[in-house]
Formats: C-alpha cells, sequence, structure tokens
C-alpha cells in the first residue's frame, strides 16, 4: 500500500475531513501560514465534522466504559459510524485513517503516497481510544505520528495534513524548497546560513558565497550526507555511486588527524 518514493505529482487539490470532538484544536492552526493560504485557494480543503453532532439521546454520550473493566473510557461505535456516513457523496470514503499510537509510524514516504489521494478521511480519538469494531470496520489505515502518547488524534491529525498539504503543488511556494528537505531525498536536509556573512566571529562557509552552482550543490549534498551520518546513519542504506564516494571523503576527513594539534 506504501509504494516507496512515487514520483508522480500529486493531484491539483485534495478533501480532507477529519471526524473529532474537539474541532476548535484544529481551527486556529488551519487558518494560518501556508496551511491557510492552501485552502483559502482552494488547494487543499479541510472539512471538520463534530462526531458528537450525531451521537443520540439526552445526553450525547460519546464514550463509554470499556468492557472487561479498567480505566479510562472507550469511544463509542454509533456516533463515529453515523458521522462517517454522513460523508456520503461528499468524500470517497476510499481511505479512512485512525490516528493511533498503535498504527504505522509516519514518514515521508507514506505522505508521498498518501498526497496522491483524492480525499481522505481522518479519524481523531480521544478518552482511552475507539471501539475495537469501528478499526476493524470503517478504517483503513492506523498512523501513528510516533512513540509516545498524546490525549486526543488532532495534533497528530494536523501533523498529517500540514505534511501532505507540501506536497501538493503550490502550497510551498519554491518546489526546489521541498526537494531539498529533509528526508525527501530520502537523508536529512544541509545546514542553511543568511545574511550576515559574519556574525558574532561565526562565518558563513566560503563556498556558499562564490556563486559556484554545481560546487555548491554538491557541498550541500555533502554536508546534508554528513549530518545524516552522524545523527541518522538507519538512513543511509542505498547510496548513490556519488554519495559513496562523498561519504568515503568525510570518512577519510574525520579519522585525519587534526592538522593543528600536530608538532
Ligand atoms: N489507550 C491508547 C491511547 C489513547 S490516546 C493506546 O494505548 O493505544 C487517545 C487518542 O489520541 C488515540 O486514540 C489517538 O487518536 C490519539 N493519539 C495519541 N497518541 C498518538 C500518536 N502517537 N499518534 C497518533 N495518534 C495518537
Amino acid at each position: 500500500m506504501w509504494s516507496k518514493s512515487e514520483d508522480a505529482p500529486a493531484r491539483g487539490s485534495m478533501r480532507i475531513d477529519v471526524l473529532t470532538l474537539f474541532p476548535e484544536i484544529l481551527e486556529g492552526p488551519l487558518r494560518a501560514s501556508l496551511l491557510g493560504k492552501a485552502i483559502e485557494q482552494g488547494i487543499l480543503d479541510v472539512a471538520l465534522t463534530n462526531v458528537r453532532d450525531f451521537a443520540t439521546g439526552r445526553h450525547k454520550t460519546v464514550d463509554d466504559e470499556p468492557y472487561g473493566g479498567g480505566a479510562g473510557m472507550v469511544m463509542k461505535c454509533e456516533p463515529l459510524f453515523a458521522a462517517l456516513e454522513s460523508l456520503r457523496g461528499k468524500n470517497s470514503l476510499e481511505r479512512v485513517i485512525l490516528l493511533s499510537p498503535r498504527g504505522r509510524r509516519l514518514d515521508q514516504d507514506m505522505v508521498r503516497s498518501l498526497a496522491q489521494a483524492r480525499d481522505l478521511v481522518l479519524v481523531a480519538a480521544r478518552y482511552e481510544g475507539v471501539d475495537e469494531r469501528v478499526s476493524q470496520a470503517l478504517v483503513t489505515d492506523e498512523i501513528s505520528i510516533g512513540d509516545y502518547v498524546l490525549s486526543g488524534g488532532e495534533l497528530p491529525a494536523l501533523v498529517l495534513i500540514e505534511a501532505l498539504s507540501r506536497m501538493l503543488p503550490g502550497v510551498v511556494g519554491d518546489w526546489e524548497s521541498v526537494e531539498t528537505d529533509s528526508f525527501y531525498q530520502g537523508i536529512l536536509g544541509p545546514p542553511q546560513y543568511t545574511r550576515p556573512a559574519e556574525f558574532r566571529g561565526l562565518t558563513v562557509p566560503e563556498v556558499l558565497r562564490n556563486g559556484n552552482h554545481a560546487a555548491i550543490r554538491r557541498w550541500r549534498r555533502k554536508e546534508a550526507l554528513r549530518v545524516t551520518r552522524a545523527r541518522r546513519p538507519d538512513l543511509l542504506s542505498d547510496c548513490s555511486e556519488e554519495d559513496q564516494q562523498l561519504l568515503a571523503e568525510i570518512e577519510a576527513e574525520d579519522s585525519a588527524p587534526d592538522r593543528e594539534t600536530e608538532p
């Protein structure tokens, strides 16, 4: 399902429906900055559905005690099924993603793959999570944003939405900035500098200031490899020939005796 490194461009626009008990958590971030602009321009459409609106009964109950006992409450089936069914005709419902610490851990390849979809449904849970039958019958994918537990799926949903938005044409002004992002090319990004050229005795590498674009490209690739080798060697599995040569240079530099301290 998660094809690796899909290079097909993402579609022109995308609709995302979010099922949540706290739409207000998402509203502010969806209005700000690049995400806000993408929504304003119609590149991205995010619709928030309050699951409580689909609860029945006097108390509009959305949660109940777990079968078998134990701590906390579990989100009930009925309101979630009804909320999802209300989206028929607006969303294809082909991909219904539950944000969950038990899900597959999100990475850039998954983001790229999901960005190909015309529409998505995200389910943000609360309490101890959803009744397992929601996962069984409604959900097509479970996604975690990392190995830690939050109190709800709203922030994870925002993380996914923002990551997806960067893959949609027109959201990030300069596509090159997406291509040089960490992980887009499978490794961490290179260091960046801006003016002034010297600040409190700290200088910007000469190569970035001389306008030699081939040299700059090579330097950036090499420094990206250097930081990846130091911090995330697990990302260096399949390297091109150029990368292998740059890595060999980095290794030689690291193991060379420090000339300054030589007699
Ligand atoms: N008892 C659950 C955790 C519930 S946390 C368990 O142990 O698996 C409540 C909700 O917050 C989850 O259902 C999920 O929607 C969201 N959530 C918490 N941590 C998350 C994470 N790392 N990634 C994605 N969603 C998360």
